[in-house]
């Protein structure tokens, strides 16, 4: 039996009937770009966050960016962001010419940290990306306050918590702008790539609208200068399919999770919780010692595991510019050196959960 680390086989069989009816839909109709699912998908996802506006687009990261674009953002401006996240947070930053500056993160959530926000702040500071990291969110009430307080646009970087919820209210719907992505791998995932923006600021909605399609405000007329960024339609259709049952993966998620927790119990540390931020999972990390050592154990035993991420973003080659030496971010460095993701899909059963959770108090003790 081969264990999986995401299964989207099994939810295809699951949908379907629906995902092929969507998609056979879309070829009768044959409006491939900006056809009327994306239309229809943008207001159904406007709805399920709770904001004015969705805006469809075509990855998480060309979500990040339009944002940046639509808020101008460019050169001689600062972003604060987390290092520990995927490297197009702060790639975003650095296309539209901006300069991502990192602050560390706090060991426990893994998240920015609130209370670093303000000293990293310096005349140039134009917004701050704090990102939800493993499917839970920042901790919106600080971060807000921070940025209200020296005039900061927030934009949230929510690839991974798309379903999940700060006090309440949804991923998306937490700051001025929340970017999504819809890769296939993410809690909500497409069949190819895509991504959305949300608001409930009219102006806002209506640039991120123009930027997607070349700045174009009536056909052929170019109000401002924008990208193809647009969500193609079979990826809407293909969405609309899976949303209706999307609250359902998530509460077999949490369950799964919470499964882990119980049968790993205090021989690894476990994933951070919080009343506030419940966590969807997109991703059950734990963290343990020799992780590498684990990891390579793991794959012996026949069970996958992913490093999310093995590189803070400051130690990446591709932000050596920024000259941040090893050792800055120490509380992101070490979280880089000991997390280990572990399989995780809402079809995730039992006796596979059994041999994994084995398994991983296996290599943990070898480990020692
Ligand atoms: C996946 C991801 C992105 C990028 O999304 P794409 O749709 O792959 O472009 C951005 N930020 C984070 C934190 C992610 O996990």
């Amino acid at each position: 039996m081969t264990i999986l680390f995401t299964d989207l086989g099994s939810q295809y069989s699951q949908l379907k009937d629906l995902i092929n009816a969507r998609i056979q839909t879309v070829l009768n109709h044959g409006q491939y770009i900006m056809g009327p699912e994306v239309t229809e998908l943008e207001e159904a996802l406007a709805e399920f966050v709770g904001v004015k506006y969705a805006i469809g687009v075509n990855s998480g990261s060309a979500a990040l960016q339009l944002a940046l674009i639509a808020l101008k953002i460019g050169p001689g401006d600062e972003i604060i962001t987390t290092p520990f996240t995927f490297i197009a947070t702060a790639e975003a930053i650095a296309l539209v010419g901006a300069k991502p500056v990192f602050v560390d993160i706090d060991p426990h959530s893994y998240h920015l940290d609130p209370e670093l926000i303000a000293p990293a702040i310096s005349r140039h500071t134009r917004a701050i990306i704090p990102v939800s990291l493993y499917g839970q969110c920042a901790d919106f009430d600080r971060i807000n306050a921070v940025a209200q307080q020296y005039g900061l646009a927030v934009i949230e970087d929510g690839a991974q918590s798309f379903g999940a919820r700060f006090n309440g209210n949804y991923s998306g719907a937490l700051s001025l702008i929340g970017a999504t992505s819809f890769f296939p791998s993410k809690p909500l995932g497409c069949y190819g790539d895509g991504g959305a923006c949300f608001t409930n600021d009219d102006a806002l909605a209506s640039t991120l609208r123009m930027l997607r399609i070349h700045g174009q405000d009536t056909r052929y007329h170019h109000a401002i200068m924008g990208l193809n960024g647009r969500l193609d339609t079979l990826q809407a259709a293909i969405l609309l399919a899976k949303l209706p049952t999307f609250k359902q993966d998530i509460v077999q998620r949490i369950k799964i999770a919470k499964r882990y927790s119980q049968l790993l119990g205090d021989r690894v540390r476990l994933p951070n919780r919080s009343n506030k931020a419940p966590s969807i999972y997109a991703q059950y990390t734990i963290e343990v010692d020799e992780r590498d050592k684990v990891q390579a154990r793991l794959a012996q035993l026949g069970i996958p595991t992913a490093v999310h991420y093995p590189i803070p973003l400051h130690l990446q080659p591709a932000f050596a510019h920024l000259q941040q030496d090893p050792g800055s971010l120490p509380y992101a460095e070490r979280a880089a050196r000991r997390v280990l993701s572990l399989p995780m899909h809402p079809f995730l059963d039992a006796a596979t959960q059994d041999i994994i959770t084995t398994a991983v108090l296996q290599a943990v003790s070898e480990g020692r």
